[in-house]
C-alpha cells in the first residue's frame, strides 16, 4: 500500500467515542483520503511518503463551521454589541457600494486563513454577492481554491426587496431617512429566473474546484416569496443540495412571523414545512426563537440547527434553547457566523459557549463542531471523524501546552481550556495547509500588506454608512424597544435554561 502522507504518533480523538487520554495512532493518507488509522509500528511507509512527526499532539477531525459569511471579514472589531436589526444596517453588503475584486479576494483569503489557523478545515459560506456579478463569484471560489480550505458555498439570495425583516420599519422610519438602508438585495426578474441564475452559477462551476461543493441560501424566509422557496425546495430535492437559511435569529424575526405568516399560525417552521423545505437537507441557522412545538417539528423532520451562540449574544438576540434541542433530539451543528458580529472565526469559543449553555461536559459541543456540522452541510459521510475512508481533514494540537498539561480529559480540555493557541498543523484534503503554525499555500505577509492597503476605501465607505445610520438609529432603537415589549409566546433572553 502506498501513502502520500503519514501522520505519526498522534493521540486521535474521536467525537463519537472520546477517550480521556486517547490512544496513540499512526494515520496513513493517500491523496485526499485517510486509508488507515493504526497503533504505531503496524504501518510501513515508503521513502516517497511525506512523514509528519505528530508526537505529543492531539489529532481531531478538522473543525467545521456550519454557518459563516465571507463578505464582512474585513469588518472584524468595527462594532460594539448592538441589536441585530441595527447591526444589519451597518454590516450587510447591500448597504455598501460594490467592492473591488481585489477586496473580495482578500476578504475571502483572510477569513480562510483565520479559520485554518483556528483549526477549521471547512466553512459553509453564505455569501452575499451584491450587486450580482458572476465575476465576483469566480473571485470568491478561486480564493477558496488558492487557500486550500474546504467550502460549501451558497449564494445568499432573497427575492422580496425592502426591509420586511425590520419590525416597525414602515411605521417608525421617516421615508426621507431610509435612503439606501436595506437588509435585502433588490432583484429584477421572476422567482423562476432567479432560481435559474443561482443554479446556472452552480452548474457553471461544477467540477472546477475539487474542495468546493454547493448549497442553496435563501437568506431568511422574510425576504423570500413562497414561490421562490417552493422552487428552491424542488431544486434541493432534485439535485440533493443542502439548504441554509437564517430562521428565528432575533425576537424581531418572531414578531414578523406572527404578523406575516398568519396562514401558518404565525410560525416560520410551519411555513418552511408547507413550502417543502423542512427536511434532512435543511439547516436553520441560529434557531433562537423557536417555540416548543416548532422544536418538535424540526426534530421530526430531521432538519439541522446550526447554532451561533457568540453572534447571538453580540447582536443582543438572546440564547438558543440548546437544552430543549438536545432533549428533543434535534441534529445540532455549530457555526462562527460573521466576522463583524462574532468577531472570531474560532470554534473553540463557540464550543465552550455551547457547552456552558447546555451544561454539557464537552462531548456534545465537540460532536456538534465536527460530525454534527458535517452532516448539516451535506458531507456527513466524508468529514467529521478520523477514520479510514473519510477525507483527510485533520487538525493537530500541540499537547505540550498548558491547556493540556496535565492531560486529564482530552475532550473537556479541548472545549473548556484550549483557546485555539495550540493549533500546530492543519491538513485539508490530504495537504498540509498549516505547518507549525504557518500557512503553506498563502504568503501571509503579502496578504497582511494587501489588507492594510485596501482598508482606507472600506473605512471611507463604512464612515458614510455610520453617518447615514446615526440619523436612523433613534428610530431603530425605538423599534427595538417596541419589539421587546411584544408578547411572542416565549422568552429567549434568559441565559440559564433549567
Ligand atoms: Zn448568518
Amino acid at each position: 500500500m502506498t501513502y502520500t502522507l503519514a501522520v505519526r504518533g498522534a493521540r486521535v480523538l474521536d467525537p463519537l467515542a472520546p477517550q480521556p487520554r486517547p490512544a496513540v495512532r499512526d494515520i496513513a493518507i493517500d491523496a485526499d483520503r485517510i486509508v488507515a488509522v493504526e497503533p504505531p509500528g503496524r504501518l510501513s511507509f515508503s521513502d516517497n511518503c511525506k512523514v509528519l512527526d505528530a508526537t505529543d499532539t492531539l489529532a481531531i477531525p478538522g473543525l467545521v463551521s456550519a454557518h459563516y459569511h465571507s463578505h464582512d471579514t474585513l469588518l472584524k472589531g468595527c462594532f460594539a454589541p448592538m441589536p441585530l436589526e441595527a447591526w444589519l444596517l451597518h454590516a450587510v453588503p447591500p448597504n455598501y457600494p460594490q467592492r473591488s475584486r481585489e477586496e473580495v479576494r482578500v476578504r475571502v483569503l483572510i477569513g480562510a486563513l483565520e479559520a485554518l489557523k483556528s483549526g477549521i478545515t471547512t466553512l459553509q459560506d453564505m455569501a452575499t454577492v451584491h450587486p450580482f456579478d458572476a465575476g465576483e463569484v469566480d473571485t470568491i471560489l478561486q480564493a477558496y481554491d488558492d487557500a486550500g480550505i474546504r467550502c460549501v458555498f451558497a449564494l445568499q439570495v432573497g427575492d422580496v426587496p425592502g426591509s420586511r425583516p425590520l419590525p416597525f420599519w414602515d411605521e417608525l422610519i421617516p421615508p426621507e431617512l431610509r435612503g439606501g438602508a436595506t437588509v435585502s438585495v433588490r432583484r429584477g426578474g421572476s422567482a423562476r429566473e432567479l432560481i435559474a441564475r443561482i443554479d446556472g452559477e452552480r452548474k457553471r462551476h461544477s467540477g472546477r474546484h475539487r474542495r468546493i461543493t454547493w448549497g442553496l441560501g435563501p437568506a431568511t424566509p422574510e425576504i423570500c416569496s413562497e414561490e421562490y422557496l417552493g422552487l428552491l425546495a424542488e431544486l434541493s430535492a432534485r439535485e440533493k443540495l443542502p439548504v441554509f437559511c437564517h430562521v428565528y435569529e432575533s425576537k424581531g424575526n418572531a414578531a414578523i412571523a406572527r404578523k406575516h405568516y398568519g396562514a401558518d399560525g404565525g410560525s416560520l417552521v410551519r411555513h418552511l414545512a408547507r413550502v417543502g423545505l423542512l427536511n434532512e437537507r435543511f439547516t436553520l441557522a441560529h434557531g433562537v426563537w423557536l417555540q416548543p412545538a416548532e422544536i418538535e417539528q424540526v426534530a421530526a423532520a430531521g432538519a439541522h440547527v446550526a447554532l451561533n451562540p457568540l453572534s447571538n449574544l453580540k447582536t443582543r438576540s438572546g440564547v438558543a434553547p440548546v437544552r430543549a434541542y438536545l432533549g428533543a433530539g434535534v441534529k445540532l451543528a455549530l457555526g462562527t457566523d460573521n466576522s463583524s458580529c462574532s468577531d472570531a472565526q474560532n470554534m473553540f469559543q463557540a464550543m465552550k459557549l455551547f457547552a456552558l449553555l447546555s451544561a454539557d461536559g464537552g462531548e456534545k459541543a465537540f460532536a456538534a463542531a465536527t460530525v454534527g456540522s458535517a452532516r448539516a452541510i451535506g458531507l456527513g459521510d466524508e468529514l467529521g471523524r478520523i477514520a479510514a475512508g473519510r477525507k483527510a481533514d485533520i487538525t493537530l494540537l500541540g499537547l505540550r501546552d498548558p491547556a493540556f498539561a496535565p492531560l486529564n480529559d482530552a475532550v473537556r480540555q479541548l472545549v473548556y481550556t484550549e483557546p485555539g493557541r495550540s493549533v500546530r498543523h492543519v491538513i485539508v484534503d490530504g495537504r498540509l495547509l498549516i505547518d507549525n503554525g504557518r500557512a503553506t499555500m498563502l504568503d501571509e505577509d503579502a496578504l497582511y500588506a494587501d489588507v492594510e492597503r485596501l482598508m482606507p476605501v472600506l473605512m471611507r465607505d463604512l464612515g458614510a454608512i455610520r453617518r447615514r445610520n446615526a440619523a436612523l438609529m433613534p428610530y431603530v432603537e425605538e423599534a427595538n424597544r417596541r419589539t421587546h415589549a411584544l408578547d411572542v409566546g416565549l422568552d429567549r433572553y434568559k441565559i440559564m435554561q433549567c
